[in-house]
């Protein structure tokens, strides 16, 4: 009779706990973030009908795992919160975890800011030790403005924190990609390195000469915007970025598959 009260009371509240767990991780995106993705973001709206859902998800949950700040008065609005989920979602499609849990805190400034370590004015960064990703929204804006530049800042940032969390061995998301795609990804890429630094032609611009993880990040923008161009310039170095991200974005491939 004594124990009555938690035969009752321990699974009601194991109850209560796993259904809002499952509410939180399923349920659907709300009406107006998938309105703001269908408007404003392309990769959304060019993927095929069932990986919309999955997108739309993942997006929605990396929304409410962070917490946004707006730097310098701009005030956080959903179209940022999901926009910028958007990028990085899309950057980590290919994978099991996408949440990138090293970055909990995400600093939006309206535009180029000041910073006080680095005494420069910086676009965005990524800064694993404060777990925060600082961006300029009209940079970001810009980025999204033109699908086919080949420029996109939140792109950018987001393959810097992908790359870093994939390092990153103090929690339960890294090592998600394949040693040796990257490996051949990386022989090719400090090929092509080398070839921007010789100030010879190439697709990339001269910022992604600058190290491994830049080359990384500035081609990717590429990957996404320019794909055709960046196949039909470097196949091999285009496939070791598909293989990398275990996804392929090229649009007028004719089995559509995004996810390889
Ligand atoms: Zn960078």
């Amino acid at each position: 009779m004594f124990l009555t009260p938690f035969i009752i009371v321990v699974p009601y509240a194991l109850y209560l706990v796993f259904r809002y767990n499952y509410w939180y991780n399923h349920r659907p995106i709300e009406k107006h973030y998938k309105l703001i993705l269908e408007r404003h973001y392309a990769y959304y709206r060019d993927l095929p009908i069932e990986l919309k859902g999955p997108f739309e998800r993942r997006v929605a949950l990396f929304v409410r795992g962070k917490t946004y700040y707006g730097q310098h008065g701009l005030e956080i609005t959903d179209e940022m919160r999901v926009l910028v989920a958007a990028t990085a979602v899309q950057i980590t499609f290919g994978f099991k975890f996408f949440q990138l849990p090293r970055f909990s805190k995400i600093f939006i400034y309206p535009k180029k800011y000041f910073n006080q370590h680095t005494k420069k004015h910086h676009k965005g960064e990524v800064y694993p030790m404060g777990k925060l990703i600082r961006l300029s929204w009209d940079n970001f804006l810009h980025g999204l403005k033109d699908p086919e530049d080949g420029i996109n800042l939140g792109l950018h940032e987001m393959t810097h924190a992908m790359s870093l969390e994939n390092r990153i061995k103090s929690n339960g998301a890294h090592s998600y990609i394949d040693p040796q795609a990257h490996a051949l990804w990386r022989k090719l890429a400090i090929a092509e390195m080398e070839k921007i630094n010789r100030k010879e032609k190439s697709l990339f611009r001269a910022y992604a000469g600058t190290n491994l993880e830049e080359f990384l990040a500035c081609s990717v923008e590429v990957f996404f915007e320019q794909t055709q161009q960046f196949n039909d310039y470097h196949p091999a170095l285009y496939q070791a970025t598909c293989r990398l991200l275990k996804q392929d974005p090229l649009p007028n491939k004719s089995n559509r598959e995004y996810l390889i």
